[in-house]
């Protein structure tokens, strides 16, 4: 499991190693909760009420998490339903949030918070926060796989989820088509 994505939210839509038909992080609570905690969120053991509803939230939240910022990735509008949905599990989110100051300003967190759900809380805050705040040109998304970053990069030259996993995988297929094709000629 690798967080490339510089963001909350878009790792959390990397949760499917591959798009479309991967594999599917979420596919079991026990995915959910090793995630939330290798994403930092809290450790598994957190939670006393781990309901199948959870799953199911995570997925709707995370489908519509990848479709908003694949289509931002790709200049396109997204989606309003999909921005309502991670809007309206914001607002459910700050509803139980308190807030700690970091930096100049301040963070929702949930510190005693014991619902599986609760994962979802600052993923929908980051999603809800990089939205309204940007940097949205700074939104990619690998051709390879699928997974979203945001690109750190000083001069906005990423193009990969990394590029160990895809980039350098797609230049090693080009460069032996290219080779075959100039053998070929
Ligand atoms: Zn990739």
């Amino acid at each position: 499991m690798e967080l490339v994505g510089n963001s909350l939210c878009l790792d959390f839509a990397n949760t499917v190693s591959k798009r479309p038909g991967g594999r599917d992080q979420l596919a079991t609570m026990e995915g959910l909760l090793t995630w939330a905690q290798v994403a930092g969120i809290h450790p598994p053991d957190a939670f006393v009420d781990v309901g199948g509803v959870a799953l199911n939230d995570a997925i709707e939240l995370r489908e519509s998490v990848y479709r908003t910022f694949s289509a931002i990735a790709a200049q396109r509008h997204p989606d309003s339903d999909d921005v309502s949905a991670m809007m309206s599990t914001y607002a459910t989110a700050l509803r139980s949030a308190s807030l700690h100051r970091e930096g100049d300003g301040h963070v929702p967190r949930w510190p005693g918070e014991r619902s599986a759900r609760a994962v979802l809380w600052p993923v929908a805050a980051s999603a809800a926060r990089l939205l309204l705040e940007g940097p949205l040109n700074r939104v990619g998304e690998c051709p390879s796989c699928g997974w979203l970053f945001l690109d750190t990069t000083r001069n906005g030259s990423r193009r990969w989820c990394s590029m160990a996993m895809c980039g350098s995988q797609v230049k090693s297929r080009r460069y032996y088509a290219a080779k075959t094709a100039h053998r070929g000629s």
